[in-house]
């Protein structure tokens, strides 16, 4: 070759950087490894934030609440076979919880995998994947690595968002192809989540059984959440006047103090409603499928607005399905509604504020509480006060009791800042929501985690405090899961759900140059989590809770099987 006619190259590792980037994908969570050590390496000198995490599981969950934060995939990077598995129960929370994230795994060599030879770290991971996500692709041509991005963005983020999985073999990464033709192979996607605009007939039906109702009630999901409609959201339901009900993750859609939130009277709209409208809420387990004891005798009418057709009729008959994206749907009820709307029954939303006002006032004395050891309602009542004052906190919140006790007490006030376990009421989110929460928003972050719900991600505290993250982790402390004063009957072990006593996670943050706290009272803790919050510093405060406080389950006890043969 005559100097001067050299091909610039480029090669699989720098097609895959150029098309994260060129669509504006510019952090990644993961765990290094073979294969794709050099990729985060490159990544990074390119530019892009990648943060390494302990574990795959808790690098996918971060990526799966950046997705939601975002309304972009949050993208998780892992290593093949055992790492990517890891990977994969984060994939399928994502997809079960419609948040739009990317699964890319490296692999081992197909010729290999494929005549099952035993390569190292050798799986079928295309085949294993797909079942648990919405779309799953392979690479196996760096000229097809944009082509392979663009499909997962637009199937992670379109219709109903979810999780995709990426798979990219070893040998992809270092093949070479002509620069030029690499950059033109790169697709930037346009448009990757159109407009869903719902027909107006499906419109003037829906508005037309809202306008019937006499007790009409409003459900605002996480979908809700996650559409970033704030303000069509919150005038269409101010201007229907009809009380509203947060699922956990939409509460601050509308603040908790809304004088049309019924949040604390939810036993009472759940029963006594005549139409139910709901906006980014399934009627899964959460609403009690939507019939039996918790909706009452008298008969409902559902109206349901989602971006996916075949919710509707999932669990009860929907006499209004109205299909599009919330944003569009909300501001066609706006416009459809007109300027003579008359807001709902005024009796009725009274009686609802006269429940919620009785519920708040008896619970206000236990908030106060400043008894030591702790109680839930004492610690929570301390935290309660805290994001009242802060109200652009993120709140994460795992647990049993921790969940549903701080659900119903701590009140939010801006969207999208209750980040919790979500559909599947799932354990293990709280470290990793906690990392892509402080990074993709740069706001503080408090994280209120059971002693159980933290062991799940607890060693990520290093990656908190290696990445210098403003976190602060409040564990309720009680010495077990559930509650800490079981005994075992039968022998020496201890009880299967009770840990050391005594113990002092806060020492755990000290071990990694973190600041960690031990605290007995409310006032301890007050004062501890508003230090952490005004110094920004990776904190861990160890909340000494009542063993015996608490309930099995916290909420969710009737979920159990009982055997009939227990012995008493
Ligand atoms: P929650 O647990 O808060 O009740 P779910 O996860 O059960 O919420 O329901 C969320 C619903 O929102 C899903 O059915 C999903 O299809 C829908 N959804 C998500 N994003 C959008 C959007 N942008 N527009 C319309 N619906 C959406
Ligand atoms: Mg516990």
């Amino acid at each position: 070759e005559a100097p001067g006619t050299e091909q610039e190259l480029t090669d699989g590792f720098h097609l895959v950087i150029d098309a994260l980037k060129l669509n504006g994908i510019d952090t990644v969570y993961g765990v290094p490894g073979i294969p794709i050590t050099d990729l985060g390496r490159m990544a990074q000198a390119a530019g892009i934030r990648v943060l390494s995490f302990r574990h795959e599981q808790n690098a996918g969950y971060a990526a799966s609440i950046a997705g939601f934060l975002t309304k972009r995939p949050g993208v998780c990077l892992t290593v093949s076979a055992p790492g990517f598995l890891n990977g994969l129960t984060a994939l399928a929370h994502a997809t079960t919880n419609c948040f739009p994230m990317i699964l890319v795994s490296g692999s081992s060599e197909r010729e290999i995998v494929d005549l099952q030879q035993g390569d190292y770290e050798e799986m079928d991971q295309l085949a294993i994947a797909k079942p648990l996500c919405k779309a799953a692709f392979r690479v196996l041509h760096a000229q097809d690595i944009g082509i392979g991005l663009a499909r997962a963005i637009r199937a992670a983020v379109s219709g109903r968002p979810g999780g995709v999985y990426l798979d990219l073999p070893a040998k992809l990464f270092s093949q070479v192809m002509n620069a030029d033709a690499g950059q033109k192979s790169l697709v930037k996607v346009i448009d990757a989540a159109p407009e869903q605009i719902p027909s107006p007939s499906s419109v003037k039906r829906a508005l037309d059984v809202l306008k019937s109702a006499k007790r009409p009630l409003i459900i605002l999901g996480k979908g809700a959440a996650y559409a970033q409609a704030d303000e069509a959201i919150k005038n269409f339901v101010e201007k229907s006047g009809v009380p509203f009900l947060p699922m956990s993750m939409a509460k601050g859609l509308l603040p908790d103090l809304h004088p049309q939130c019924a949040g604390a009277a939810r036993s009472t709209v759940l029963k006594d409603a005549d139409v139910v409208m709901l906006i980014g809420a399934r009627l899964n387990w959460l609403l009690s499928h939507g019939k039996g004891k918790t909706w009452g005798e008298a008969p409902k009418k559902f109206i349901q607005v989602d971006i996916e057709p075949k919710e509707m009729d999932s669990n009860v008959e929907i006499v209004a399905p109205v299909v599009g994206d919330i944003g569009s749907c909300v501001s066609a009820f706006l416009d459809a509604m007109g300027a003579n709307w008359s807001a709902a029954p005024s009796d009725w939303l009274a009686t609802v504020a006269k429940k919620r006002d009785d519920n708040v006032a008896k619970m206000a004395p236990k908030l106060m509480s400043n008894a030591s050891p702790m109680d839930y309602h004492g610690a929570l009542g301390a935290l309660r006060a805290i994001i009242a004052e802060r109200p652009d906190t993120i709140f994460v919140n795992e647990g049993a009791n921790t969940l549903d006790l701080a659900r119903g007490v701590v009140d939010m006030h801006k969207p999208r800042k209750r980040l919790d376990v979500g559909t599947w009421g799932v354990m293990g989110i709280g470290m990793g929501y906690s990392i892509a929460a402080a990074v993709e928003t740069g706001l503080p972050v408090l994280a209120v985690e059971g002693d159980s719900a933290f062991g799940f991600s607890g060693m990520e505290v290093e990656t908190i405090c290696r990445y210098k993250l403003p976190i602060c982790i409040v564990i309720f402390n009680n010495d077990g899961i559930y509650r800490g004063t079981d005994v075992n009957v039968a022998g020496d072990d201890p009880a299967t759900t009770v840990f050391v006593k005594g113990s002092r996670y806060d020492k755990m943050m000290e071990a990694f140059g973190g600041v960690g706290v031990n605290a007995t009272s409310p006032d301890e803790l007050k004062r501890a989590v508003n230090a952490a919050l005004d110094s920004g510093k990776p904190t861990l405060i160890n909340a000494v809770i009542d063993p015996a406080a608490g309930s099995e389950s916290g909420r969710i006890g009737n979920l159990n099987p009982q055997s009939v043969l227990k012995k008493k």
